[in-house]
């Protein structure tokens, strides 16, 4: 799939990392780190009731043979992020202020591309609102990550050795898209964000995956108005999915009625020389450290028939005193985009009802609140008409636990 990619050349995607070999080089740099600075190694616990960033200023200060007072000065003054930026940070996103902010006098290739992504925001509104929703970091889930005090106060007990990086999920699309819509990056909408570690594994990854094609389902004609069974959904009738990463499908075989629906895929891969080899195996028990992937590249999720998810890994760096040390926290949910769809009748309660081939409508599909859909559809419980239905949930209310 590299290949076909041409992963080696595209600006935002990394070479191929071993995530058990990056955890080794970048635990043993991450030591030398702490033994220059005087801190006690990450994966010892800190005896003294001192915090390691207080014994950090009095390292800081006998080696330069200054007073105490004077090394607060450096750190809590000097070395402030007010200083740094000159302007105290603004929390929220906001595009105008952004522009006022004086770059530092030394110049950055960041500088050179933010200046001129601003001076494209700014030619026109619908410039500006693709640049302002295509940013990279979005904004993160109220104490997703813990407490503030513990991530800037960590305490000093046992960091484990591993890995963490973010994973960044899309909107999917369960519809071969036009030409014009593949070209248009504006189609890559992140929807929800997770930070993974080393240990998790790809099965709990999977289960955090849910969306609306899984609670789909179509309402037999006549019976609309009857709770839906859940025998019905896609989920049951339609079990099987995989993940692909890198030169591998790993297949979700869970459920006993799934299949591995990454066969014809890996067929018609072998038919074309432009893919490289891939091979296959069972997701169950294969954790993140294990496997090779490359940061910024697209992979998929792929399940109930053909609803794709793209997902990208970034991010990636050792595990900090600062973060959550259950692995069982992880799959850790930091994003999430919340979305909700109008009623097309009413245009004021969330759709409830997915409506399709209505000879009484102007379109072929229309979304309805249950009122609505009662009220419009059905006279006395009776069905008017031609049309078929499903229940229908937006993604913003289907939540993960
Ligand atoms: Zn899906
Ligand atoms: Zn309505």
């Amino acid at each position: 799939m590299d290949r076909k990619f041409d992963s080696d050349n595209q600006p935002f995607t990394s070479g191929v990392v071993s995530l058990r070999k990056f955890l080794e080089a970048a635990w043993n740099e991450d030591s030398v780190l702490r033994e220059s600075l005087h801190l006690p190694p990450a994966d010892i616990a800190v005896k003294e009731e001192m915090d390691h960033t207080t014994q950090m200023r009095i390292n800081f200060a006998d080696a330069l043979g200054i007073a105490d007072a004077e090394a607060i000065n450096i750190f809590d003054k000097e070395l402030s992020l007010t200083n740094l930026v000159r302007r105290p940070i603004d929390a929220e996103r906001n595009l105008e202020r952004y522009q006022k902010l004086p770059l530092m006098p030394k110049r950055f290739h960041t500088h050179t591309y933010t200046e001129a992504r601003v001076k494209n925001a700014a030619e026109s509104a619908q410039k500006k609102s693709n640049y302002l929703r295509t940013m990279k970091y979005d904004k993160y889930e109220n104490g997703a990550l813990g407490p503030l005090t513990r991530i800037l106060h960590p305490s000093n007990a046992v960091t484990q050795k591993d890995i963490i990086m973010t994973v960044t999920l899309y909107c999917p699309y369960n519809k071969i898209l036009t030409n014009q819509e593949m070209k248009g990056h504006h189609m890559l909408i992140p929807q929800t964000k997770f930070l993974v570690r080393g240990e998790t594994t790809l099965m709990n990854f999977r289960k955090k995956l849910v969306c609306v094609c899984d609670v789909a389902m179509e309402l037999p004609d006549g019976k609309e108005l009857e709770p839906p069974s859940i025998a019905h959904a896609h989920l049951v009738r339609y079990p099987s999915a995989f993940i692909f990463i890198h030169d591998t499908f790993y297949i979700d075989r869970s459920n006993p009625n799934s299949t591995d629906t990454s066969a014809p895929i890996r067929e018609f891969m072998t038919r074309k020389p432009i893919f490289d080899p891939v091979q296959c195996k069972d997701m169950e028990g294969v954790k993140f450290i294990d496997i090779e992937l490359r940061l910024g590249q697209p992979y998929v999720f792929q399940h109930s028939g053909t609803c794709e998810h793209l997902f990208v890994f970034h991010d990636l760096r050792v595990l900090h005193r600062g973060d959550f040390q259950d692995v069982e926290d992880y799959p850790l949910l930091v994003v999430e985009k919340t979305s909700f769809a109008k009623c097309y009748g009413c245009k004021i309660n969330s759709a409830t009802f997915i409506v399709e081939e209505c000879d009484r409508l102007p379109m072929t599909t229309a979304l309805f609140c249950e009122s609505c859909f009662r009220e419009f559809h059905f006279v006395h419980g009776a069905k008017i008409g031609h049309f078929r239905a499903s229940p229908f949930y937006d993604m913003g209310t289907l939540r993960i636990s």
